[in-house]
């Protein structure tokens, strides 16, 4: 069993200066028990705590280290851009050549402005939908995660048409009025809303692949109907793409479905580990972002040259690896096929989702397709197991509504460790 006395007593340290300890809530591990762990490095597959502990990674930074920490084309990149200067706040050739790369990969995007956050990204593309369509609402779906902006806070009131209610106090109850919820893969329940507000939906907001409820994939002809859907209704059609973009293939899930939305945010592996977002689309509505058109969009540090450089050299990497995907996608059956054995051997009731290099396991015997069947899952068996995983040297997203990473830097031997563990912490948490 791993142990962990400095990050325990860094933990206790950074609650008097930090709200909870941490600057992103899930890290704390709240959902799932016991303490945080304070990292000091990464390399591959593994990450390296305060105590000395190795830990093989399935989170990846959230995502966007998909060849493994470190990477040396991205850290050679960033490495080359550091002598030049950390900012300039002005134009640079880097970020001509990231949009052009962009745009070259991502099928919706004919234009793209870059910044700083997935949250960033999602709220800019809201308001230049606002602006494009001089329309205030928008529909979002349960248990998708566009980032914290005060619009993406919203959840289902009691019926199809109920207005958002907050789920975040300092949310105004204004923008949840703005904000309309329909359950995931229901298309009858995005009609119903869009019947009811004729002409007033700016746009449809959603994750092609669901990852922040777990990870949930899109029933067959849903995004196609979507499509469908917004074409007739002049409603602009947003991917949010910050998780899947370049992940699940070099044009994220848009290329993998053959569903071209209207306009698309990203973020996560866009900047190799560097904080970076962006947000693009159709030409006609980037032209809306300032300065070219009225819709307002800044940042001090957005096309950032160190983030550029890192963003860059990861991306053509991806464009010019495509195995990459096979790769990633071959490892990820492995784990998820000996995940299965495991589970089936000690008679649990599962489901295993999974698309490429992203999976989730639910501790239910129902189909998970949306939020009320993700919260079927026994979220207190998936804590135990969580810790003993952890116990075992393996980091889980802490947390059941959370999609895993598979990197490149996963191997066979990483492969067998988690097999191996999974089965321990699953008889464990059985307990
Ligand atoms: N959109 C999606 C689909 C995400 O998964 C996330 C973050 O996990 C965001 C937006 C927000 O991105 P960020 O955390 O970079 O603000």
């Amino acid at each position: 069993m791993i142990k962990a006395p400095v990050s325990n007593d860094l933990f206790l340290r950074a609650q008097n200066s930090i709200p909870g300890g941490v600057n992103s809530p899930v890290r704390a591990f709240r959902a799932v028990g016991g303490n945080p762990r304070f990292i000091v490095s990464a390399k591959g597959p593994y990450m390296y705590d305060e105590d000395d502990n190795r830990y093989t990674d399935f989170i990846n930074s959230w995502g966007p280290m998909i060849l493994g920490h470190a990477a040396e084309v991205v850290q050679e990149a960033v490495q080359q851009a550091i002598p030049n200067s950390l900012s300039f706040g002005a134009p640079t050739r880097k970020e001509i050549e990231i949009a052009e790369l962009i745009v070259s990969m991502v099928p919706s995007i004919e234009k793209v402005r870059m910044v700083n956050s997935g949250t960033e990204a999602t709220m800019s593309a809201i308001r230049v939908a606002r602006g494009f369509t001089g329309r205030d609402k928008i529909i979002k779906f349960e248990g998708c995660y566009h980032g914290h902006g005060d619009s993406f806070l919203i959840s289902a009131g009691s019926g199809a048409i109920t207005l958002g209610v907050p789920d975040s106090p300092g949310v105004t109850k204004g923008t949840a009025n703005d904000t309309l919820t329909a359950p995931y893969n229901n298309l009858d329940a995005v009609k119903t809303l869009v019947d009811a507000k004729k002409g007033q939906i700016a746009a449809i907001i959603l994750e092609p692949v669901a990852g922040n409820m777990g990870l949930v994939t899109p029933a067959e002809g849903f995004l196609q109907n979507l499509r469908a859907l917004c074409d007739k209704e002049g409603i602009v059609l947003i991917f949010d793409e910050v998780m899947t973009g370049f992940r699940l293939a070099p044009g994220g899930a848009q290329e993998l479905y053959g569903v071209t939305p209207d306009m698309s945010t990203l973020g996560k592996i866009i900047g190799g580990g560097m904080p970076v977002g962006a947000y693009g689309g159709k030409r006609e509505i980037m032209e809306y972002v300032a300065p070219a058109g009225p819709v307002y969009q800044a940042g001090t540090l957005s096309g950032n040259p160190i983030a550029m450089s890192a963003g860059m050299a990861m991306l053509t990497y991806l464009k010019e690896h495509p195995e990459v995907y096979t790769q990633l996608r071959n490892t990820t059956d492995k784990l998820v096929s000996g995940m299965e054995q495991n589970m089936q051997q000690l008679g649990l009731n599962f489901t295993v989702n999974q698309i490429g290099s992203m999976f989730s396991i639910f501790f239910t015997q129902q189909a998970v397709t949306d939020f009320d069947s993700a919260k079927t899952s026994n979220t207190a068996f998936f804590g135990r197991y969580f810790n003993a995983m952890l116990d075992r040297g393996i980091y889980l997203a802490p947390s059941q509504y959370e999609a895993l990473f598979v990197s490149t830097a996963i191997g066979e031997e990483q492969v067998s460790q988690y097999i191996q563990a999974n089965l321990e912490s699953l008889k464990e948490a059985q307990q």
